[in-house]
């Protein structure tokens, strides 16, 4: 009965947005092609992505957006045997491309700006507990404090002439996953540049990044979920030209003996970080800086990202969810956020 009723829900749901789409077309036609719309959908990167650009070459500029993704998940994926990253993690040293080299820098200098909380070396701990298999398990302690042993960064030796980077501990291994969406999506913006897109916007799982505001003119929308797992709302905020990256311990956990273990890990102990955030969010031009910022604010808790974010050496704007639920947000961000929960603002 329940099930009947569900079913005939999603049926209504399909025909509104067949329909709304439709109107949209036909409001949007021919007359004015600025206005025409392209929206693709790929899985890649282990999330579901959605570009969305306006503009006469929309659909050139999704497609092109796709087939780079996809290009970009072959080269970053540590999971995949055949991946720059990979080679690199076997071989301890490997010639890289430009984006590969362009991450693993920017990866160091977060590091260096977040006192180590990020740290791209972290892949043999990550295996350890499964997260790249999801064959879940706890790691003793001493397997944890035997990968803390191969994670420091001075040991990444890059060579930008060769264009090539060296571990020089040959057990170290890198992990792209807490940045590359973010570079991923400021390659995307980059593309619908080329293309005249003026207004898009695209979705990477936890990662948004936007060019322009909406056709209208009006500002995007960005939702933030709430940390408890519902399927609610923290509130909305508002951006133009900008990326918003969230980052929690509910976006992939596992659970065993009631206790649930998350995937961004404190790289001093090895463990899912627990600092008294449930969920970052990081407002920034550019998606890299929003998204290795978002992991590391996480790890670092609050005191530490109101210092960061003082100190401006790295420009961006966040909105903190403390897991005793209590919102917050700093002040650059505070007109551009709506919600029905109080908040307080960082200044
Ligand atoms: P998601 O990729 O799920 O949106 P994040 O951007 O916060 O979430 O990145 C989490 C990923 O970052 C992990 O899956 C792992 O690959 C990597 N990671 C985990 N801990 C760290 C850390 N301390 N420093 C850098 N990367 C990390
Ligand atoms: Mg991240």
């Amino acid at each position: 009965m329940e099930r009947k009723e569900n079913e005939r829900r999603v049926c209504l749901l399909v025909i509104i947005l067949i329909l709304t789409s439709v109107m949209f077309i036909s409001c949007t036609g021919s007359s004015d092609d600025e206005e025409k719309k392209a929206v693709k959908d790929v899985f890649a990167m282990d999330t579901y992505m959605t570009f969305t650009a306006y503009g006469e070459n929309a659909q050139c500029a999704v497609d092109m957006a796709s087939d780079r993704i996809e290009e970009l998940d072959a080269m970053l994926s540590a999971g995949s045997s055949k991946s720059e990253i990979s080679l690199l993690n076997t071989n301890a040293c490997a010639k890289l491309s430009d984006d590969t080299l362009e991450i693993i820098e920017k990866a160091i200098e977060v590091n260096k700006n977040t006192d180590g909380a990020f740290n791209p070396l972290i892949y043999p701990v990550m295996k350890c507990w499964g997260f790249d298999t999801g064959d879940y398990r706890i790691p003793l302690q001493n397997e944890l404090n035997e990968c803390l042993t191969h994670m420091d960064i001075d040991k990444i030796i890059v060579d930008k002439e060769r264009k090539s980077v060296r571990f020089a501990d040959p057990d170290m291994q890198i992990d792209l996953g807490g940045i590359a969406k973010g570079y991923a999506s400021d390659q995307i913006m980059e593309i619908y540049r080329k293309n005249g897109v003026k207004s898009g916007i695209v979705s990477l799982g936890g990662n948004v990044q936007a060019i322009g505001s909406r056709p209208d003119g009006s500002s995007w929308k960005v939702a933030i979920r709430c940390p408890d797992g519902s399927s609610e709302y923290a509130g909305v905020l508002e951006v133009n030209d900008e990326a918003v990256v969230t980052s929690g311990g509910y976006e992939r956990y596992f659970e065993q003996n009631g206790n649930t273990y998350h995937h961004i890990i404190e790289p001093h102990t090895g463990r899912p970080s627990d600092s008294g955030l449930a969920s970052v969010t990081i407002v920034a031009k550019k998606g890299i800086v929003a998204d290795a910022l978002s992991t590391a604010i996480y790890i670092m808790g609050y005191e530490k990202a109101v210092k960061l974010w003082k100190e401006q050496k790295l420009s961006f704007e966040m909105f903190l969810i403390k897991d005793d639920g209590s919102q917050c947000i700093t002040e650059g961000l505070a007109g551009a956020y709506k919600s029905d929960t109080d908040y307080s603002i960082i200044e």
